[in-house]
């Protein structure tokens, strides 16, 4: 397949959740089963390094982060919306292209030294990947890099994670 034959299976579904909002739906991509893996394999030819775990966001990033956790041959750890998680919990507030929120990790998921991509469905102004990033290093974690499927480069969220010193990719803007 090629990029505009997958870019076509994201559907922009417009005024949500808010007026004036255009959401790329990756739900239809995921529906597609050629679709599916040929992203999980695009992104694991873009990974040059394997890293020990994939950092995926709730919730799309779950999906994605998974099926590339188990293609690159690592782990998985869970970043998920504050409240959620059982066990002891490290929290970060987030700025979200619409509202405010606050991601959450286990505080014993990563260990000192571990190498972590960060992996979700979109990049817009990568607020939420910054706060995946500053949890994973507050345990003592190096991110290795940030993948996406979907990148909106306008809202400069590429560009914030390279100042952070992130390597980031994604398959389609
Ligand atoms: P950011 O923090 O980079 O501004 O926003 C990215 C986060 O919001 C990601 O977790 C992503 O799933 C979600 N998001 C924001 N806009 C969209 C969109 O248009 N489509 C999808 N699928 N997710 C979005």
């Amino acid at each position: 397949m090629t990029i505009d034959q997958l870019r076509e299976l994201v559907r922009t579904i417009p005024n949500y959740p808010k007026p004036g909002i255009q959401f790329r739906d990756v739900t239809t991509l995921l529906l597609h089963q050629q679709g599916l893996s040929e992203t999980v394999e695009r992104l694991a030819v873009s990974v040059a390094d394997k890293p020990d775990l994939i950092a995926a966001i709730e919730a799309r990033g779950f999906v994605v982060g998974a099926a590339l956790a188990v293609r690159l041959g690592c782990g998985l750890l869970l970043i998920r919306k504050d409240g959620k998680l059982p066990g002891e919990t490290i929290a970060e507030d987030y700025a979200l292209e619409y509202g405010k929120d606050r991601l959450a990790m286990h505080i014993d998921a990563c260990t000192i030294g571990q190498r972590v991509l960060i992996v979700d469905d979109l990049l817009a102004t990568g607020g939420t990947a910054l706060a995946a990033a500053r949890l994973v290093r507050r345990v003592g974690g190096v991110i290795t890099g940030a993948r996406f499927v979907i990148d909106l480069p306008e809202l400069g969220g590429g560009k914030a994670l390279r100042a952070d010193g992130i390597e980031v990719a994604a398959l389609m803007e």
